[in-house]
Formats: C-alpha cells, sequence, structure tokens
C-alpha cells in the first residue's frame, strides 16, 4: 500500500494558503501532526498528543477506526462515484433511512451537503423558499445570534455573530439576537446557566422592528461551540420555539457541533426537548473521516415543497457530491459504531465526571469563567492588556508541545474529545492543562 507522506526535510509551506490560521506566524513553527489513532495524534517529531478536542468537534468516535477504512475502501472500489441529479445510488437512501431512524421526531427528510457551512446555507435557501412558495416571499429577512458561527459561506456569515468573519464581507438582510455570554451573574455555571432567559425576550423586539412578517427563519447554535461553549441559559430555547411558532418563523437549529452524542443524545434538540423546523449537520456524520453535512427537514416544511407539477424540481439547489457514495460508506460505517458501542448516549455516564474535572480548574490564576454541558467545556482566561487573545494562544501553544491539543477562541480554550474517552484520560486532559495554566503569566 502506498501512503503519500512526503519527507519531513523536503516540504515547503509556501503553498498551502491556511485557513483561519496565522500563516506566517504558523510558517515559522509548524505544528504538524502525521498519524492518529484512537484518543491519540501522533506528532511528524514523534510525539503522542492527547486529542481533547475530537479534531475539530468531529472525531466523535476516536481516532483510525479500521471499520470505517475499510467501508470507504470497500466503495472506491465499487461505486467511486455516482451523480444524485436526477441519478440515484441505494447508499444514498440507506443512509437517509438510517438518519432520520434517529432525528428528532418528525425531523425525517434530510438534504445531503459536504460541510457544515455548506448545510447552514442550504437551510437559509430552504427556509426562503419554503416561505416564498407559500405565498410568502417578502419573508426575505434572517435572524441570527451575536457570536454564533455558522460556517463561512454567505448565508452562515450573514447569520453569524463573530464580527472577524463579517467585516470584510457583504452579507444577507440579517438581524442578531443578543448572546447569551453573562460572565457577570452566570460565571463557573454547571451545566445550563439559570440567569439569560429574558435575552430570547429580545427576538420579540427584533421582530416588531423588522416586521415579523418579513422575517424567515431564526438559527441559532442550541449550544453556541466555536465562540466559545455557551450553553443557553435555562428555557431559552423554548422560548425561542415559542416566538418562531407565533409568527411563522422557521427555526433552524445549527447542531454541527451539538450533533452525533455530545450532549448524551443523538442531538441537542432531543437533549434540550425542543423541535426546530430544520436542523444542519456535518462533523461528526462520518466520523470526520470524510466531508460531509446533513440538513433534516421537518416533514411538513419538505411536503410544501411537493405540491406542484410531478416533472419539476422542487427545489433548485444541490452539490456534485451531496450524498456522495463515498461518503456515505463512511456515514454508515460510523452510525454502526456509533450504535454498537452506544455511543449517542455514552456521554450521558462521562459528563457528570467531565464536569468534576473541569470546575477544579477554578483556583487557577487568570480563569475567569468554566462553562460545561455534555462533553462540552470551555475555560476562560482573563485577556492580558492591550493583548487580547494573547494569553489563551501562549496556552494553546504550550498544551500543545506539552501533549494535549485544545481548540482556542480568543481566550477560551475548548475542549470536547471524543466521545469514546475514558474518566482516565478526562483527568488527564484537565490535568494536563493545570499544568500548562499554572506557568502561564
Ligand atoms: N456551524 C457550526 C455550528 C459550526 O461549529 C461549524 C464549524 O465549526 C460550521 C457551521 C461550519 O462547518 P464547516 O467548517 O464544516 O463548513
Amino acid at each position: 500500500m502506498t501512503i503519500h507522506q512526503p519527507p519531513k526535510n523536503e516540504i515547503s509551506l509556501d503553498a498551502f494558503w491556511m485557513p483561519f490560521t496565522a500563516n506566517r506566524q504558523f510558517k515559522q513553527k509548524p505544528r504538524m501532526l502525521a498519524s492518529a489513532k484512537g484518543m491519540y495524534y501522533r506528532t511528524d517529531d514523534g510525539r503522542e498528543v492527547l486529542d481533547g478536542c475530537a479534531g475539530l468537534w468531529c472525531v466523535n468516535a476516536g481516532h483510525g477506526r479500521q471499520e470505517i477504512a475499510d467501508a470507504v475502501g470497500r466503495q472506491v472500489s465499487s461505486l467511486d462515484f455516482a451523480p444524485t441529479f436526477q441519478m440515484g445510488h441505494p447508499l444514498a437512501f440507506d443512509l437517509a433511512e438510517r438518519l432520520a431512524k434517529i432525528a428528532p421526531k418528525g425531523m425525517d427528510r434530510i438534504f445531503f451537503t459536504n460541510s457544515g457551512s455548506e448545510s447552514v446555507d442550504t437551510a437559509l435557501k430552504i427556509a426562503f423558499a419554503y416561505h416564498r412558495g407559500r405565498g410568502e416571499g417578502q419573508r426575505t429577512k434572517l435572524i441570527g445570534r451575536e457570536k454564533g458561527y455558522h460556517g463561512v459561506g454567505f448565508g452562515g456569515i450573514s447569520v453569524g455573530g463573530l464580527v472577524n468573519n463579517r467585516r470584510m464581507f457583504p452579507t444577507l438582510q440579517a438581524d442578531h439576537l443578543p448572546h447569551t455570554l453573562d460572565i457577570a451573574r452566570n460565571a463557573f455555571s454547571k451545566g445550563l446557566p439559570s440567569h439569560g432567559i429574558e435575552l430570547a425576550d429580545k427576538l420579540e423586539d427584533i421582530l416588531n422592528l423588522h416586521g415579523p412578517e418579513t422575517v424567515a427563519a431564526v438559527i441559532v447554535e442550541p449550544v453556541a461551540g466555536s465562540a466559545g461553549v455557551l450553553p443557553p441559559p435555562e428555557g431559552y430555547l423554548q422560548k425561542l420555539r415559542a416566538t418562531c411558532d407565533k409568527y411563522g418563523i422557521l427555526l433552524i437549529f445549527d447542531e454541527v457541533i451539538t450533533g452525533f452524542g455530545r450532549l448524551g443524545q443523538p442531538f441537542a434538540s432531543q437533549y434540550f426537548g425542543v423541535t426546530p423546523d430544520l436542523m444542519t449537520t456535518a462533523k461528526g456524520i462520518t466520523n470526520g473521516n470524510l466531508p460531509m453535512g446533513a440538513v433534516f427537514a421537518r416533514r411538513e416544511v419538505h411536503d410544501a415543497f411537493m405540491t406542484g407539477p410531478e416533472a419539476a424540481i422542487e427545489l433548485f439547489h444541490g452539490y456534485t457530491y451531496s450524498a456522495h457514495p463515498v461518503a456515505c460508506a463512511a456515514a454508515l460505517a460510523t452510525l454502526d459504531i456509533y450504535e454498537t458501542e452506544g455511543l449517542l448516549t455514552r456521554v450521558q455516564q462521562i459528563a457528570p465526571a467531565f464536569e468534576v474535572a473541569a470546575h477544579g480548574l477554578r483556583d487557577l490564576p487568570n480563569v475567569i469563567d468554566i462553562r460545561n454541558l455534555g462533553l462540552m467545556a470551555a475555560v476562560e482566561l482573563a485577556p492580558r492588556d492591550g493583548a487580547p487573545g494573547a494569553r489563551g494562544y501562549e496556552a494553546m501553544v504550550k498544551a500543545f508541545e506539552s501533549g494535549l491539543l485544545v481548540r482556542l477562541t480568543g481566550d477560551t480554550l475548548a475542549i470536547s474529545p471524543p466521545l469514546i474517552v475514558s474518566e482516565t484520560e478526562i483527568d488527564k486532559i484537565f490535568s494536563m492543562l493545570r499544568t500548562v495554566l499554572a506557568t502561564l503569566d
């Protein structure tokens, strides 16, 4: 078997324009991951690195799963590609059925994409087209939330609420709910913060400003991930649901991170007992092994499109690689693993130990908040005067050098290991983090 691995000293770093990276800084001192198995990466210089963030919130079943590798290999040999525009292949239908079985009740119509960003833009387009098809074409506005991350497509950045992702680019018509991070009232909350349900009332204010009949959809992450793990205040998501119902606005949950078991249920929607109209997913759908995403639609939303002449295409949208057979094979093998190992609910058992370990860092200097839900946690550090992000960056680099991968946003470190993590590994993650944070000025 040929493994394409160029000799270390011969790699030029110039050509790869890296995403979401300080390219010049990175290339002066690269951090290279060369292989991975189970809970660990191995660097190009042979060091083990404990994966504290499931790659990028995606490798839920752990690394190097042979079952997925085998399924992918078999699929490339038997049907490497098949179009799904006016054609089909069995795995696409099989996968959609399998996903429908674990979906929130009634959300059993599934559109395939290749990433979270594409899932978000797809869901927003479905929302616009849904209203238009029902004679409400005036619903052209979207509501997202401050600090929200919905990928990098034009739809996603329009509803997203991270300023650096927005400021350089034109956007669609969108307004934003206030974010729910309230360190003054909720610092060191375990699980859902108890203050902040009133922030959901702001939706009424925003709708009254725009005219509710002009709004197509509200989109939120049930637990904001990329902004640094922000669990919603108690009762908040239920209120958003009620307000959307009141005005006929579609509610979209972006479950690209929370989907596939991270909160101890297949989807956050089931964890919270709140069913949206559309749900976006990606990442864990293939255990991060191949690019794939999926939008789950409530049956009624889907069926609203199935009313015109039968020979008419109902939705002028799709990707060459929608339901790519090899990605489908990877996803089916991933779902088999999730099922046989009980991974979509395993977090219920390990979340208590994870919470205790995370909050064990509370006494460290510079730690101003710790937040957690399911198998997601964030440790927020006080920013250095005049240098926001510098302390967090140093922590992330030192953690990596000491053998731990964590995710960084500003001065917030996020921890979200693969769902196979043991209690011993949980303790190891937080004790390594303790050592790093104790040495930071
Ligand atoms: N939505 C959410 C909630 C995400 O966390 C992400 C990525 O982290 C995305 C969308 C975008 O996904 P992708 O990077 O696969 O386009």
